[in-house]
């Protein structure tokens, strides 16, 4: 059938009353089915292992959301195996079949949408709406890199030399080991996986564990829509033993990690050691932290700048790696601007995020949780306070993991507020004597993710546009919620080495280039 052109799955409507009670619905189906044990996928088959770890919910930790099984050196090795054998087929398929399957993945996540949005909201503490848009930027991904592929598939003819045809061509890499975040649990694994199927290789995906109950939901999507066994391997697995295998097995030869800078450039490194038996150089994808900035100017639109930073720095409680995490503001509008950040935050209430009644959930896990407690603590000491804003005492138990919303001002650049990536609701505020020193500041991290800035003056837009350093600058409007295509994502920097997700450089990584040259 013909493919139509790409649209983004629209953005969820909660005035619609469907919408609404969809999400208590599919939550209430989950739970009578949650705490299972979850198997490895390998070459088709499902396979336990006594090593488990349960996956639970960050607003009460006594609610287990799966027992997830655990792989080790062996699985990896047999899901290696299953890879290597089954790609020979899958890599000589038309691209065309490859595309349609994985719009077959596609339509299958639209129609299961609000049961897979109910395991974010329960494993990582995902609002409705945050939750929703993950979804859809999931099937945005599937739907963009399937239509992608067959753009890339045209051979093009190269040159116009009489007596000669030359064909530029791709190919798949072979096997790719995808490595996934927990804080886009499905999104961000889906974009990468299907963006390694649809190009021709196999995948041995091994999602964060804690959203492992998330990925799962990948396995059933691509068993689903067709791919064959073999080609995508579902394994979970404690990365301090099976991590650093997966990344040296000679046969892997493309890498999709999304995740810390740390661990990002611990895998680079290790990926480019040549192994015995390895016949190439692996090439690693790393999308990598941010320490994002938005820069208020002195003549900006105060209504909008607050509502767009709150957005921005708390939702999903600061743990985007988009997320705005320093406001730079000039010094002729800091009072009025803070004054009515403080009051806006305060207005947020802190809760389950299963509740829609709160603006604000709790951090990922205890430790996600002790880290930013300590970062807060570190605040107090090189800034003044402005905002501590906490769940109210009755929710905020052992058992969850709530840090407070936090507003530290009197941050300058040589500040660890304003240079470390905490990945939580902790906001650093800075006074800039001018917009040149708003910029300056801004660029003044090992980072380069994503910036924003509020501005009436057309000069200042255009400085920013030339000066502002990040991979993704958003102007008079927040810097999260890029979408597929539109907003093709990624940084540079320590933010990241690989080209935009979501956009036309992506799916060549995962293949290599070839030319065939004809004498006629
Ligand atoms: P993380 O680096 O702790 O983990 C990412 C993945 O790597 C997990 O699956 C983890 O198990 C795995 N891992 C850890 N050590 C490994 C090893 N030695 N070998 C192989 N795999 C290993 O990151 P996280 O806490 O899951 O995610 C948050 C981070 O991700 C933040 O820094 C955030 O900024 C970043 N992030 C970046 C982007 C982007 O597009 N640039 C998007 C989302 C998240």
């Amino acid at each position: 059938c013909e493919i139509g052109p790409f649209r983004n799955d629209p953005a969820i409507d909660f005035t619609i009353e469907e919408a609404r009670e969809a999400f208590p619905e599919a939550i209430s189906r989950l739970r009578a089915d949650m705490g299972r044990t979850l198997p490895l996928y390998i070459g088709g088959t499902e396979i336990t292992t006594d090593d488990r770890i349960p996956s639970t919910n960050p607003a009460n930790i006594s609610e287990v959301v799966g027992e997830v099984c655990q792989a080790g050196v062996a699985e990896i090795d047999q899901a290696i195996a299953a890879a290597v054998q089954a790609q020979k087929e899958w890599g000589r398929r038309p691209a065309k079949e490859r595309a349609e399957i994985i719009l077959r993945a596609a339509e299958i996540a639209k129609e299961r949408i609000f049961d897979l949005c109910a395991v974010q909201v329960l494993e990582v503490g995902k609002q409705w709406d945050q939750a929703h848009a993950d979804v859809g930027e999931a099937i945005d991904f599937m739907e963009y890199y399937a239509r992608d592929m067959l753009r890339l598939d045209q051979p093009r003819r190269m040159g116009r030399a009489p007596g000669e045809i030359n064909h530029y061509m791709y190919q798949p890499k072979g096997v790719a080991a995808v490595i996934g975040p927990w804080n886009f649990p499905l999104a961000i694994s889906a974009g990468m996986c299907s963006a390694a199927i649809v190009t021709g290789n196999a995948v041995l995906y091994k999602p964060s564990s804690l959203s492992s109950v998330v990925g799962y939901g990948l396995v059933d999507i691509f068993r689903d829509a067709g791919v064959p066994d073999g080609i995508f391997n579902y394994v979970p697995g404690r990365s301090s033993v099976m991590g650093d295998h997966l990344v040296t097995r000679p046969e892997v030869g493309v890498i999709a990690f999304t995740g810390s800078m740390e661990v990002g450039t611990h895998i680079i490194e290790t990926a480019a050691k040549l192994q015995p038996g390895q016949d190439h150089v692996k090439r690693v994808i790393a999308e990598m932290g941010g320490k994002n900035a938005i820069i208020i100017d002195d003549d900006a639109e105060l209504d909008e700048a607050v509502v767009h930073t709150l957005y921005a720095a708390f939702g999903f409680q600061g743990q985007k790696c988009s997320a705005c995490s320093r406001v730079i503001v000039v010094d002729s509008i800091y009072d009025r601007f803070v004054e009515r950040l403080v009051e806006g935050a305060r207005s947020l209430k802190i809760g389950p995020a299963e509740n829609p009644h709160y603006n604000m959930g709790p951090v990922v896990d205890k430790s996600q949780q002790k880290k930013i407690k300590e970062y807060v603590e570190i605040a107090r000491k090189e800034g003044a306070i402005l905002l501590e804003h906490a769940a109210a005492p009755e929710l905020d138990t052992d058992n969850a993991c709530f840090v407070p919303m936090t507003i530290v001002g009197g941050i300058t650049p040589e500040h660890r507020i304003a240079q470390e990536e905490i990945f939580g609701p902790v906001l650093a505020v800075m006074r800039a004597r001018d917009f040149d020193q708003a910029i300056e500041w801004a660029n003044s991290t090992r980072y380069a993710l994503t910036g924003g800035v509020f501005s009436r003056s057309p000069r200042h837009l255009e400085q920013a546009r030339r000066e502002f350093n990040v991979g993704n600058l958003y102007l008079n409007r927040n810097n999260v919620g890029a979408l597929v295509e539109r907003q093709a994502f990624g940084g540079f920097k320590l933010s990241g080495i690989g080209s935009k997700t979501g956009g036309p450089d992506y799916l060549i990584q995962y293949m290599d280039p070839k030319v065939v040259t004809e004498n006629t």
